[in-house]
């Protein structure tokens, strides 16, 4: 063979070796996104994979249980991360995560980074949902808040944060961290556009307009009712107007073109779990120019009957698709919801 000859044959033969060696790491497997990229930073100082729970291996893993709040030990955690991801690799999904509806089959990096994250690391809040997990106990109420714009800069010098990465602010009340719109500004300034603000919606903020307004951010304002008399029988607090003006306070900054106003019902046992109290919410939301709108069910509730859910509630939800469907607006069903939409239609 000539030169030439041998040099293709080798050229030839590294080429098929990259391929192959592609084809090999582009392989499908099951995972999901926190698994693989999500971190939470939690109430009572811990650091989590994600906050699913209504499923029946009740996820939540647990990557640091004693967290200071002052300094993150990134390779401790980047490496707990990585183990993770390595026994997923192998096949085998830990147990929390059994059921769950975020696992799907897919190609999957191996890279270290986030893209998911959630702070709710404070459990401070303006209202006292009789559904809320830190009203219901107590020991979380005394949870401590931490500075977090010093621990996310340390990721983001890292590089350890993707632009693409999805923000989301909860709590306790967003809003009333003492760094929440310094947060917000600071997230924006490291290039971040995708951030997803869950507030009660008493206290309005200027900066949550501001970034509605650039398409940077989105909030959730969970009402629940359509009425002061239900709201405050499921909120305990009476801000019911408060709340309403200030969804139309946001609202005038929403583009045309954008969905960044949702407000959401969930569904609780004997409170407002009829179709129509349903129907008189999306009256309402329609009546306030509300885009979008989110559906979910309490989480107790839903833990009591999973396997039984009752048939008048799979009808709310089958209503509310509907209802959503033909008025041309945005419903999204959140957790609990969509198990139970997905139930009915697997049927
Ligand atoms: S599979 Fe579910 S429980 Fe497990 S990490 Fe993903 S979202 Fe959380
Ligand atoms: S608004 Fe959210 S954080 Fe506040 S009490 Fe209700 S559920 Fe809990």
């Amino acid at each position: 063979m000539s030169d030439a000859g041998v040099y293709m044959f080798q050229k030839a033969g590294k080429l098929i070796s990259d391929i192959n060696f592609k084809l090999k790491r582009k392989k499908k497997f099951i995972s999901c996104k926190w698994l693989e990229h999500g971190i939470i930073f939690d109430h009572a100082k811990i650091i989590r994979v994600c906050c699913e729970q209504s499923h029946p291996g009740k996820g939540r893993y647990v990557l640091e249980d004693n967290f200071n709040g002052l300094w993150l030990d990134i390779d401790k955690v980047i490496n707990e991360k990585k183990q993770l991801r390595n026994m997923i690799r192998t096949g085998h999904i830990p147990d929390c995560c059994i059921g769950c509806s975020f696992l799907k089959e897919d190609y999957w990096d191996d890279e270290d980074y986030f893209d998911e994250i959630l702070l709710t690391h404070w459990t401070k809040c303006n209202a006292q949902c009789i559904y809320c997990p830190a009203v219901k106990d107590e020991n979380l109420l005394d949870s401590q808040h931490y500075n977090i714009i010093p621990i996310l800069s340390q990721l983001f010098d890292k590089g350890l944060i993707s632009k693409k990465a999805k923000f989301s602010i909860a709590g306790g009340e967003s809003t009333l961290y003492p760094e929440f719109e310094k947060l917000l500004y600071f997230l924006t300034d490291s290039g971040i556009t995708n951030i997803n603000i869950n507030s009660s919606g008493i206290r309005y903020s200027a900066a949550i307009s501001d970034l509605i307004s650039r398409n940077l951010a989105e909030i959730v304002i969970s009402i629940d009712s359509s009425d002061a008399f239900i709201y405050n029988l499921i909120k305990n607090v009476d801000f019911f107007d408060v709340v309403i003006d200030n969804i139309k306070r946001y609202l005038k900054y929403e583009q045309i073109s954008e969905e960044r106003v949702i407000v959401k019902f969930i569904l609780i046992n004997s409170i407002n779990d009829s179709i129509t109290d349903v129907l008189h919410w999306f009256i309402l939301c329609n009546s306030l120019g509300v885009k979008k709108l989110a559906l979910d069910v309490d989480i107790d509730w839903y833990n009591k009957m999973r396997n039984d859910v009752p048939e008048y509630l799979k009808e709310i939800i089958l209503f509310a698709k509907k209802i959503a469907e033909i008025n041309n607006v945005h419903l999204d069903l959140y957790d609990r919801a969509d198990m139970i939409y997905k139930s009915i239609n697997k049927k």
